[in-house]
């Protein structure tokens, strides 16, 4: 959680209490998950068809940006296929040990959810692969000289992998996924309905002029819908008479400093980086880094791929370029040492 001000709207830190309430509001069956149609389409005559032959389903890989659905997802096929989740992350696997003691502990058909799969030890990874493939796990006994391999058998079991950095994956590991599925930003039509739904449980009242301004401005995101509906309903119940219109929408909103495309503080530092001190790029990556004080990491993993999905930024081998709609944007006039051919798009 930052430390400096309220939670930007982008954050993926989530506080306990934002936690309590994505539970809440956490669809459980795959008819109650909205939109990502192709997605729901396959996932359903995969788990049918698994249901059928009385199997596992095979190991999932679930792809795509923080706050659009992988947990949920994870969720339901074990709901689905009538299922134990087991959940972990990359990161908490530190020792061959604690593998172990998970992969044991799954019945049959069981499913075991690891979030942020990328970051997996190299060790331990390999240590995943028998076990996907054939169900087996290699555990060394002892050390040196009388150190030997005793073969566990696992149940068959369902691995979920879940990555915001697919491109960062070994490929023997995705290789070893018989699913995958990538999630894209949603339509504001989608995140209309997720805000309207989750409005319901908050039992709070919003017409659709008020969930399509949420949605607008919520990056293509769920989680971030449901972190500005909880936020709206303060203003609207503080400054209003607790519905939400869009104009008590529209008013919050840009208290809390979101802008029409659902950009905040952070976007806006970064775009006006790459123009004001490279000239609209293109621009390292890593410099770019440095100059705002932001991790590498959470530039890429953030704050890009939606400017990249509304067209404000280009990524290129040579660096990160702003597009003319981001100046646009910002109401900056491109300096004449920019390239022009790069302004020639409409
Ligand atoms: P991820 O694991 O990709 O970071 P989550 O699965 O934790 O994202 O989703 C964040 C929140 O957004 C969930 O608590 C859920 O309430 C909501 N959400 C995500 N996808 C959907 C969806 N397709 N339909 C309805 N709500 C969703």
């Amino acid at each position: 959680m930052s430390t400096e001000g309220p939670a930007r709207v982008s954050d993926t830190a989530i506080s306990d209490d934002e936690q309590q309430f994505e539970l809440t509001v956490r669809p459980t069956r795959l008819a109650d998950y909205i939109g990502q149609r192709q997605v729901k389409e396959n996932l359903r005559v995969y788990m049918k068809a698994a249901l059928n032959r009385k199997e596992a389903l095979d190991h999932v890989l679930l792809t795509g940006p923080p706050g659009l659905g992988k947990t949920t997802l994870a969720n339901i096929i074990a709901q689905e296929m009538g299922a134990v989740l087991h959940s972990t992350a990359g990161p908490s696997i530190e020792i061959p040990g604690d593998l172990v003691g998970q992969l044991t502990n799954l019945e049959k058909g069981d499913v075991l959810f690891i979030d942020e799969i990328h970051r997996l030890n190299p060790a331990i990874e390999e240590k995943l692969y028998p076990a996907m493939e054939d169900y087996q796990f290699d555990l060394m006994i002892g050390q040196g000289v009388v150190a030997r391999t005793q073969k566990i058998r696992l149940e068959k079991f369902t691995l979920i992998g879940a990555t915001t950095r697919p491109g960062l994956l070994t490929a023997p590991l995705r290789d070893r996924f018989g699913i995958t599925f990538h999630l894209d930003f949603y339509p504001p039509e989608d995140l209309e309905v997720i805000c309207k739904r989750s409005a319901q449980i908050l039992q709070v009242e919003i017409d659709e002029e008020g969930a399509h301004e949420i949605a607008k401005r919520s990056r293509g995101t769920p989680r971030i819908v449901n972190r500005l509906l909880r936020r709206v309903r303060d203003y609207a119940q503080v400054d209003y008479d607790g519905r939400i219109k869009q104009e008590v929408a529209n008013d919050a909103l840009n208290r809390m400093e979101v802008d029409e495309f659902g950009l905040d503080e952070r976007d806006r530092k970064f775009l006006l980086a790459i123009i004001e001190k490279f000239d609209g790029g293109p621009v390292g990556i890593g410099t770019i880094s440095a100059s705002i004080h932001e991790e590498k990491d959470s530039i890429e993993e953030i704050i890009e791929p939606y400017l990249i999905q509304i067209g404000f930024l280009d990524r290129t081998r040579r660096g990160r370029i702003a597009t003319p709609r981001a100046y646009k944007h910002y109401g900056i006039t491109p300096s004449s040492t920019v390239k022009p051919s790069l302004f020639d798009s409409p």
